[in-house]
């Protein structure tokens, strides 16, 4: 039986093994969910776009039929006021329709002038609703290749990547918590992820740096946690670091 800091070593460096086969597979699947969710929140503004330029095109269609409609009330007007200067009994009135017939005439003219600037401003809007709908097809195709190419990696890792998460909270539990917040937290802060490193040769494997000799002596002592000095990482010797990846190598 190892004594409590090599139990406590071991506990650590098997959670290190399993951590940095979980980080392997999310390297493998690398910038691709992000990728994924940049393409869904572009697509999302198109289709946004998209649908406003629909809006507005159906708006202007509104105001064409309400002109529409406009000029045919009109026209009728004209043509009751064409009528009553049949029956006119002096000229004023005749006069009075005749102006009012001109005002028709002219709001007729108005409308018809307000159509065709509708209808120029509806065939912009169209060409920039066909453009804009090759973006949105252009994106979900892009958005769809890569959502493929995930669920494929994701298929192809995802039994490893829960066996692991399964193992991880196993071995998480077997830390105990002070030790596991510290290792925790220097793993978040290193790159590579790496909280506990073996010796490499008579130096740090995190960070290159040697290690006293003393220290060397202490590593193999197994009597206290040791530090790098220089990276802050935890430090195992070699051969305990491979005895405990083959230990687990067996288990699987
Ligand atoms: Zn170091």
């Amino acid at each position: 039986m190892d004594n409590p800091v090599a139990e406590r070593l071991r506990a650590l460096t098997r959670l290190q093994v399993l951590d940095s086969k979980l980080d392997e597979i999310h390297r493998l699947r690398g910038s691709l969910p992000e990728e994924v969710s940049d393409l869904e929140d572009d697509l999302e503004g198109l289709i946004t776009r998209r649908n406003r330029i629909e809006d507005e095109i159906k708006r202007l269609n509104d105001e064409i039929n309400a002109k529409k409609n406009k000029i045919e009330e009109f026209g009728a007007q004209i043509k009751k006021y064409e009528e009553q200067q049949m029956n006119v009994k002096n000229n004023r009135e005749y006069e009075a329709l005749r102006k009012e017939i001109e005002y028709a005439n002219l709001e007729i003219l108005t409308s018809e002038k307000k159509i065709r600037q509708f209808l120029e401003q509806i065939e912009q809007k169209e060409e920039l609703l066909e453009r804009t709908q090759h973006k949105v097809d252009d994106k979900k195709r892009e958005l769809e290749e890569k959502q493929k190419e995930l669920e494929r990696i994701v298929d192809d890792t995802q039994k490893e990547e829960e066996n692991l998460l399964k193992a991880i909270e196993e071995a998480s539990a077997k830390v105990e918590e002070r030790y596991l917040q510290g290792y925790r937290k220097i793993r978040m802060n290193m790159r590579n992820g790496l909280a506990v490193v073996m010796t490499d040769r008579d130096a740090c494997g995190g960070c290159f740096s040697i290690i006293p000799p003393q220290v060397h002596i202490e590593l193999k002592q197994r009597r206290r946690l040791i530090h790098c000095e220089n990276c802050g990482r935890i430090l195992v010797d070699h051969s305990f670091f491979d005895e405990v990846e083959e230990a687990m190598a067996q288990e699987a």
